[in-house]
């Protein structure tokens, strides 16, 4: 396999807030951070419309503008990027190694961003169909569904907020929950269950998702669970918002995690392995902000640079 001579100081995995503020962090105390930017580059971010709460932004900045501008930055300081995917990573070793594909690239730090993924149904059908009805993001999707009829599957604070997000455009929102009372904090539950354009369907399981490629998505079935009875249901989209799975199968048998896979951090974004930090969503299942991965990003770099001049001695 190539292997490149360099040895790298940083190179830090995944580009959303937690791994930019990283390189903006590191690159700008020189040490040339190699950002390797993932499946999506960007983040979650990306799937986002006008984000309102990012600080110093009043009157809000569109997701995908937020995070060009953070790798505008980043690159300013001298931070390069590599579009591809990484398929292995060996951390123990000195100096450590990432694999992409064919190449090895290696380095003294590592910090781990690579975030989290919204969780998919596991049906089939729901990957052929993402993007023609089957979606994960109502902020980017939900324009498409004026006076349509759509389904959003999920309980918690992100269903509700989907939701109702939905009644803007949507003529009418059917919530599926697979129990007979939400996940949700009370203000989000209040606000959803008062809502007039939306039906809940409780103790209520998606089995099945029908349509083609070419069509998209026709409808999906029903099921309910205590008496087992499945019915035919036509929508014209589906969102799933059943939470999320941190991206971390890059990292069983070398970093800590918990039983969900979201990897262990001390004193901020410190993981097992010395050199090795950890920074945004997929070390935090609690807050999942743009804001606390770009906090996190920060601490990660000021530890890895630390960590760095330790090695000098
Ligand atoms: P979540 O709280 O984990 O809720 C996931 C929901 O999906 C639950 O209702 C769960 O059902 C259901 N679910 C999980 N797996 C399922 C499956 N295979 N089939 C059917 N249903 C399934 O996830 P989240 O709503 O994305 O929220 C994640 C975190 O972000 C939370 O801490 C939340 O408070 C926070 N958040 C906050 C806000 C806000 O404050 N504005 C907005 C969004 C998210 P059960 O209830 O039966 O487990």
């Amino acid at each position: 396999m190539p292997k490149e001579s360099k040895v790298h100081d940083v190179i830090i995995l995944g580009s959303g807030p937690a791994g930019l503020t990283a390189a903006i962090y590191t690159g700008r105390s020189s040490l040339n951070p190699l950002v390797i930017h993932g499946r999506q580059p960007g983040g979650q971010l990306t799937n986002t419309t006008e984000v309102d709460n990012f600080p110093g932004f009043s009157e809000g900045i569109d997701g995908p503008v937020l995070m060009a501008e953070m790798e505008k930055q980043a690159k300013r300081f001298g931070a390069e990027f590599l579009t591809a995917e990484v398929t292995a990573v060996r951390l123990g070793n000195s100096p450590m190694e990432v694999e992409v594909g064919k190449d090895i690239y290696q380095t003294r730090t590592v910090i781990v961003s690579t975030g989290a993924s919204p969780r998919m149904l596991g049906l089939a059908n729901e990957w052929d169909l993402y993007g023609k009805g089957v979606s994960v993001c109502a902020t980017c999707d939900g324009f498409f569904y004026r006076d349509k009829e759509v389904v959003v599957v999920g309980g918690g604070d992100t269903a509700m907020e989907e939701a109702t997000f939905l009644t803007r455009f949507a003529k009418k929102v059917h919530v599926i929950h697979r129990r007979n009372e939400l996940r949700a904090s009370l203000p989000l539950q209040e606000r959803a269950l008062k809502n007039d354009k939306m039906e809940f369907h409780w103790d209520t399981v998606v089995s099945a998702i029908h349509g083609d490629k070419q069509k998209g998505l026709s409808g999906i079935t029903l099921k309910h669970l205590p008496t087992e009875k499945e019915e035919d249901f036509p929508c014209d989209g589906l969102f799933v918002a059943i939470g999320h799975v941190p991206n971390t199968d890059l990292f069983k048998d070398q970093l800590d995690m918990d039983e969900r896979g979201y990897l262990l951090t001390r004193n901020g974004a410190e993981t097992n392995i010395p050199g090795v930090f950890a920074a945004g969503d997929v070390q935090d299942a609690v807050f999942r902000q743009a804001i606390t991965a770009a906090g996190s990003g920060c601490m990660a770099a000021i530890l890895a640079e630390r960590y760095l001049e330790s090695l000098e001695g």
